[in-house]
C-alpha cells in the first residue's frame, strides 16, 4: 500500500497494526529455537545472560521467535555446547569461546588469552577492531557465526592454601586452570587440574590440589572457598576480561530473516553490557563477606607476574610459528593492546588511580 493511500486509509479510522501485520508476518514467522549454554544455573550472572538474552528477543518480536535455553548437561554437557551447533542439533548456545582450544587454540582469541584485553577493549576489539570479521570467518570452519554476549569483567587469580611470595612457590603446585592459562602456567612450574565447578571444594579440602581458579568473588562465594583455601589472590591475568558468545549454526543464521538476525544481534548487546553490570555490581558486597568470612586479600608478586608475562609471550611464539589462523588473529590483536594501553594510561588510569586513592580520604 502507498504510504498516501495508507494515510486515507487510517483518516477514516482503519487500525494501523491491521493495515501492516501483512508484511510484518511475512518478515516474522513463528520460530522456535534452542539454545544450550554451557554453564549451570547456579552461575546466575552468566547462565543468566542467556536468559536476558531470548528473553529480549521474544519481547522484541511479540513472541514469535521463542529461543528456549537449557543449562548444561539438559541437552549437552557444557563443553560440548559449539559442537552441537557445528553439527546443527541444537540452533545455538552461548559459550565461551576458549573452551575449543583443544580443537584449535584460536577458539582462544574469542574468549580471552593470558594477558589479553580487558573487557572494554575486548568490545572495542571485536566491534570496531576487526575482531568479529576476524574470529567469524574461523568459526566458519566450524559452521558457526558468532555474537559477543557477555563477559565477567577481570577475574581474581584463585584461592590458594599457601601463599605465593615469589616463583619459586609455583614450582609442582597443582592448581586447577583451565585450558590456555594452564599451558602457560606449566611454563613456570603449575601442575594444571581440570576440574569440574561442583569437584573443585572437596579436592582443595582434601588437599589432592593446591590452589583453584574460578571466577570473581560473586560467584567464588558460593562455593566456599575461603574455608579451605584461605590466599585469594588478584588478578586472573589469563582472564583479564573473558567474553562470552553466542554462537549460531551458520546455516540456520543465513536462513533467519534479517529482521531476526537484526534482532539477536540487539538482543545479543543487552546480554553483553547487562551480565557485566550485573558482575560489576555484585561483585563489592561478595568480596567484602568473603573478607569478613577470613578470606585474605594477596596480589600476585611483580616477579611472578613478570614470570608469567614472558612464559606467554613464549606459548604465542610457538604456537604463532606453528599455526596460521592463531598467528593472523594474535598479531590483530597484539596491535590492538598496544595502542588501548597507550590511550588507557592517559584518562581512565589517570582518573582511576585518582578516585582509588581518594576512596580511602572521602
Ligand atoms: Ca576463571
Amino acid at each position: 500500500m502507498k504510504r498516501r493511500e495508507f494515510l486515507k486509509a487510517a483518516g477514516v479510522g482503519l487500525a494501523a497494526g491491521a493495515v501492516a501485520s501483512p508484511a510484518i508476518a511475512q518478515s516474522m514467522p513463528d520460530m522456535k529455537w534452542r539454545l544450550t549454554s554451557s554453564f549451570p544455573k547456579s552461575l546466575d550472572t552468566i547462565f543468566g545472560a542467556a536468559e536476558t538474552f531470548a528473553k529480549a528477543v521474544a519481547e522484541a518480536t511479540d513472541n514469535k521467535f521463542q529461543i528456549q535455553v537449557f543449562a548444561a548437561g539438559e541437552l549437552v554437557p557444557g563443553l560440548q555446547a559449539a559442537d552441537t551447533v557445528t553439527n546443527g542439533t541444537v540452533e545455538m548456545c552461548h559459550t565461551a569461546s576458549y573452551y575449543y582450544v583443544g580443537k584449535d587454540p584460536t577458539f582462544a582469541f574469542g574468549t580471552n588469552i593470558p594477558f589479553g584485553l580487558n573487557q572494554r577493549m575486548n568490545d572495542a576489539w571485536m566491534f570496531y577492531g576487526g575482531g568479529m570479521d576476524l574470529m567469524n570467518a574461523f568459526y566458519k570452519k566450524y559452521n558457526i557465526h558468532a555474537i559477543p554476549a557477555g563477559n565477567t569483567g577481570a577475574q581474581m587469580g584463585g584461592w590458594f592454601r599457601k601463599e605465593i611470595k615469589d616463583t619459586n612457590d609455583l614450582n609442582g603446585l597443582k592448581m586447577r586452570v583451565g585450558g590456555f592459562a594452564g599451558r602457560v602456567l606449566q611454563k613456570v612450574g603449575v601442575v594444571p587440574q581440570q576440574i569440574a565447578g561442583g569437584e573443585i571444594y572437596p579436592a582443595l579440602e582434601k588437599g589432592t590440589i593446591d590452589a583453584a581458579e574460578w571466577v570473581g568473588p560473586y560467584d567464588d562465594e558460593k562455593l566456599g572457598f575461603q574455608k579451605v583455601a584461605q590466599f585469594y589472590y588478584y588478578p586472573g591475568w589469563w582472564e583479564g576480561g573473558p567474553m562470552l558468545h553466542n554462537m549460531v549454526n551458520i546455516d540456520k543464521w543465513n536462513a533467519l530473516p534479517k529482521a531476526y538476525q537484526s534482532i539477536i544481534n540487539s538482543a545479543s548487546h543487552v546480554a553483553n553490557t547487562t551480565m557485566m553490570a550485573k558482575y560489576d555490581a555484585s561483585n563489592p558486597a561478595a568480596l567484602k563477606r568473603l573478607v569478613a568470612a577470613g578470606a585474605q586479600l594477596r596480589p600476585f608478586p611483580q616477579p611472578v607476574m613478570e614470570a608469567c608475562f614472558k612464559a606467554a609471550n613464549e606459548v604465542y611464539a610457538e604456537t604463532s610459528a606453528a599455526n596460521a589462523d592463531f598467528k593472523k588473529v594474535y598479531e590483530s590483536q597484539l596491535a590492538f593492546r598496544g595502542d588501548q594501553y597507550l590511550w588507557w594510561q592517559i584518562a581512565e588510569y589517570g582518573y582511576d588511580t585518582f578516585m582509588i586513592r581518594s576512596r580511602a580520604r572521602s
